[in-house]
């Protein structure tokens, strides 16, 4: 294992635009962008790699936070993104969404280029790279996508692989295949999620009380050379960051909150034991940070977007928010 000291945490932090409720309310917009790299709220300041306001655009968040991991994972490095955020801060449109419903109705069913996020861009990158290549080149492309319900299936510390009918190998609990496509890779997504917990809490929306997890792993061989080149991509849409308190949850639900909290300060931790680089990094202490340990750390490329609502009514929560991304600082 390579030392950890090499590895490269990236933070982002990205602002949404208020949204039509906060503007109805009449919410103050709070965050002084104050730098490429530093933003205050109510005059404290935070430092990220970079920060990001309110209308940026999805191509600059993928050329900023992804395109690099992607020519990495094609040269054989491991890499993870995560988004990170209380419900509602953009973290799935920053990481997922294919085309805007806006534009879909505007324009029937043409594709909103700029609507994509992260996901499709690196899946596209990668195709198109493939598609570039000569044909010496063999590609594998395995993809995997599962949320942490179903993780909470999963038992033991390892991760069960078997093999169906066909030969293929998949992961116990998840959706795994050989994908061809761009299409066939949304279409594994889209299984994984038809399989994640939303719980309605009184939020106002629809709060996603668990992680969603998606690996791309490319593989690649010159049948010329016989040279080999593999690495892997996590995408990690993350469960809310907010408290408990907040949004009033009971029961099962309150549960489930507790165990994502405490899952998400073990990433925190790990996260932070890897900026810092520490001898013990305890990846051991949750089922997310186990499943990513081969592709956080080592000499894999990580990238954190710390997502964040620019409402003064989330203060409280956005400055938890980037207290959390300063710690991988
Ligand atoms: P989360 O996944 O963090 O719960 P979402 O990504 O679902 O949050 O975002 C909540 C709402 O805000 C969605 O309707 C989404 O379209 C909108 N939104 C989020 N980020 C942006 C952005 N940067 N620009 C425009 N709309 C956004
Ligand atoms: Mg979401």
């Amino acid at each position: 294992m390579a030392d950890p000291a090499e590895c490269t945490i990236k933070v982002m932090c990205r602002f949404r635009p208020l949204n039509s409720s906060e503007v109805a309310r009449g919410d103050k917009y709070i965050p002084k962008f104050t730098g490429e790299d530093q933003v205050s709220i109510s005059g404290k300041p935070f430092m990220f790699d970079r920060v990001f306001g309110s209308n940026t655009t999805q191509e600059q968040m993928y050329k900023a936070s992804a395109q690099k991991i992607v020519k990495d994972v094609l040269e054989g490095y491991n890499g993870t993104i995560f988004a990170f955020g209380q419900t509602s801060s953009g973290k799935t449109h920053t990481m997922e969404v294919r085309e805007s419903e806006a534009y879909k109705i505007l324009h029937g069913s043409l594709h909103d280029p700029d609507g994509m996020g992260i996901i499709p861009r690196i899946v596209q990158d990668i195709f198109n790279y493939i598609y570039s290549m000569d044909e010496n080149l063999e590609f594998h492309i395995k993809v995997w996508s599962t949320s942490t319900t179903q993780l909470a299936s999963i038992t033991k510390n390892n991760l069960s692989v078997h093999e169906d009918k066909n030969r293929v190998p998949y992961v116990k609990g998840c959706t795994e295949r050989f994908v061809c496509s761009p299409e066939e890779v949304m279409d594994t997504i889209d299984e994984g999620k038809s399989n994640r917990h939303v719980a309605v809490t009184n939020m106002n929306e629809h709060s996603s009380r668990s992680h969603s997890i998606f690996q791309i792993n490319v593989k690649q061989e010159n049948t010329a050379t016989e040279q080999k080149l593999s690495g892997k991509l996590y995408l990690v849409d993350l469960a809310g960051s907010e408290k408990v308190g907040k949004t009033g949850a009971e029961g099962a639900v309150l549960e489930e909150a507790k165990n994502i909290n405490k899952s998400l300060s073990a990433l925190g931790n790990v996260i932070s034991a890897l900026a810092e680089g520490s001898t013990y990094v305890p990846y051991r202490d949750s089922k997310m940070t186990r499943i990513l340990q081969d592709s956080l750390g080592g000499n894999c490329r990580t990238t954190m977007v710390i997502c964040a609502s620019p409402s003064a009514y989330n203060e409280a929560e956005t400055k938890s928010t980037l207290m959390f991304g300063q710690r991988a600082k």
